[in-house]
């Protein structure tokens, strides 16, 4: 049987559950992943010497679709990390709506200590090793933590190669010139910018000019605070894993952008105060924006954010004994599930470009994006209002009640709960 997902997604889950009118059959298949492959993967280094690291590829659920999710590079990556994160994307994709399953992959490695020239290596020597399970109609991977465009223009053109053919639709995150989509890497942080106009007057009144804080400065982090600081809100502070840096009057978003490209950190910044890279995450702040890794606020920190409204742009960022300490001082939380779609909602346009044959325009890929965020935003909160539950809750029971809907369409079942 393969690994189950972390004790803290299984109890949120178990959660929803309560508060979801669906089947026990539904209850029963989510409990676990559908497939779970372990590889070794062999890289040979520029020095000559072999190295063989552990890959991984998970399809959670594909009763709704193909399985969707990025491949993650992390030394952290590991079944159980890999596990939770397909199941994290079988409900976002059951969220937004979007016709396909969930589904994650990575590999423990820190591409930090790789040349350009092994992280190829790497890239393809992952698809070998996973190949048999990908596909356009069976599971299709994207980008993630450490793995941008050009790691999937290596993974695709590897999987053309062993399958002797064009497979545009198999892989989602390309660049332009390999069949990707105008618009998929700026995805997340627009998903989640759409999401947070729209609650904006609800979480944060007619404020002017809202500080926000963002721990993460990859690619979502450092996109979104461009995107905000162009959109009228008063961007703080932000950090990378080494550094934060602060500024009361808002920073030079693009200056610090340049700084992290050419140094490749967060330190020495051009402008602003440089402060310890946890402190981001308890500034006072309108908004609080983790957009790292998993666990950033856990039960340790989480009396101590001043954050008015937590927006989860990373998958996983607040634990859920954290939820409990944030839910009771006010703090409101716009949960990943929804906040980060708009990443997979583009790779959504994608893939159907590619099935298709077709070339989208940008203006296409944002206007459909932004339907599709504000249509799931408006029925969360419905089901939130009208069943009385937090976003984080009402996001999950609006995804297991699409996910019920088409296990019980493959076969009969009972009800599970009331809700
Ligand atoms: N890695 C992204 C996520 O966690 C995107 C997945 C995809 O596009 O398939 O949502």
């Amino acid at each position: 049987m393969p690994v189950a997902v972390a004790a803290d997604a299984a109890r949120r889950f178990e959660e929803a559950c309560e508060h979801a009118r669906i089947s026990r059959d539904t209850h029963e298949l989510l409990m676990r992943p559908k497939s779970s492959l372990e590889v070794a993967i062999p890289l040979r280094r520029d020095d000559g010497s072999l190295e063989v690291y552990a890959g991984y590829r998970v399809r959670f659920d594909d009763t709704r679709g193909p399985a969707k999710g990025g491949i993650r590079f992390h030394p952290d990556v590991d079944p159980q990390e890999v596990t939770t994160l397909a199941f994290w994307m079988t409900c976002k994709t059951a969220v937004m709506d979007l016709p396909f399953g969930g589904g994650k992959g990575g590999v423990a490695v820190d591409p930090k200590q790789l040349s350009a020239a092994e992280l190829e290596r790497l890239s393809r020597a992952y698809v070998a090793a996973v190949a048999d399970v990908l596909g356009a109609d069976v599971d299709v991977p994207a980008p993630d933590v450490a793995t941008d465009e050009m790691v999937m223009g290596w993974m695709a053109h590897e999987l053309a190669r062993i399958r002797r053919g064009h497979q545009p639709a198999a892989v989602t995150g390309k660049p332009l010139a390999l069949g990707g989509i105008p618009g998929r890497s700026s995805a997340t942080s627009e998903g989640a910018f759409h999401v947070l106009e729209e609650l904006r007057a609800s979480l944060l009144g007619d404020l002017d000019e809202p500080s926000v804080a963002i721990q993460g400065f990859g690619n979502a982090g450092a996109q979104l605070a461009s995107r905000l600081a162009g959109a009228g809100y008063r961007v703080v502070a932000v950090s990378d894993s080494s550094a934060a840096v602060h500024d009361d009057d808002g920073l030079d978003v693009e200056a610090l952008r340049a700084h992290k490209d050419r140094t490749g950190s967060l330190q020495d910044p051009p402008s602003g105060e440089q402060l310890d890279a946890g402190r981001v995450l308890t500034l006072d702040v309108d908004v609080l924006a983790p957009a790292a890794l998993e666990g950033a606020v856990h039960e340790g920190n989480a009396a101590d954010v001043r954050a008015r409204m937590i927006l989860e742009v990373a998958n996983g960022p607040v634990t859920a004994a954290a939820d409990t300490i944030l839910d009771e001082a006010g703090v409101q939380l716009v949960p990943d599930i929804l906040a980060n779609a708009g990443g997979v909602t583009v790779s959504w346009f994608e893939w159907i470009q590619g099935r298709q044959g077709e070339q989208w325009s940008a203006e296409d890929v944002a206007e459909r994006l932004e339907a599709r965020m504000l249509r799931e935003t408006g029925a969360v909160v419905r089901i939130g209002q009208e069943r009385n539950l937090p976003l984080r809750t009402a996001a999950y029971v609006h995804a297991l009640e699409r996910l019920t809907e088409a296990i019980d369409a493959t076969g009969t079942a009972e009800l599970f709960s009331g809700g």
